[in-house]
């Protein structure tokens, strides 16, 4: 019976070598998209918009001492920044947040040069 050894031998071999091809040969996963550590506020009081670090929201407005910042998403239709859609709107957006006006995709980062202002 020592063929069947060297037959399970090679077979093992043959598993690991074309795991390890397998695995070397899976190309390197990208990166995780990168988020922003600092994101826009709305205060829902105001109006104004801020920058600060994420956090849940609605956040502590520190200038009010209440908690009524909002996140802000940046329209590149309306060339502004929207409130974050509602959890129920946001629901129907399977695609991730639209400006409920334009439906254009709300992001967190403005592309350079974007004004910093609320879209009207
Ligand atoms: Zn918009």
């Amino acid at each position: 019976m020592k063929n069947l050894g060297w037959t399970v031998f090679a077979a093992a071999l043959l598993g690991v070598g074309w795991w390890g091809w397998q695995w070397w040969g899976q190309p390197a996963p990208s990166p995780p998209v990168e988020r922003p550590a600092e994101i826009a506020y709305i205060c829902t009081e105001t109006g104004e918009l801020s920058r600060g670090p994420r956090q849940e929201t609605p956040a502590l407005n520190p200038r009010l001492g209440r908690a009524t910042l909002v996140q802000a998403l940046y329209c590149d239709r309306c060339r502004g920044w929207h409130r974050m859609p509602p959890a129920e709107a946001r629901s129907q957006m399977p695609g991730g947040p639209v400006c409920q006006k334009t439906r254009a995709p709300l992001v967190e980062t403005a592309p350079e040069g974007a004004p910093f202002e609320v879209a009207r």
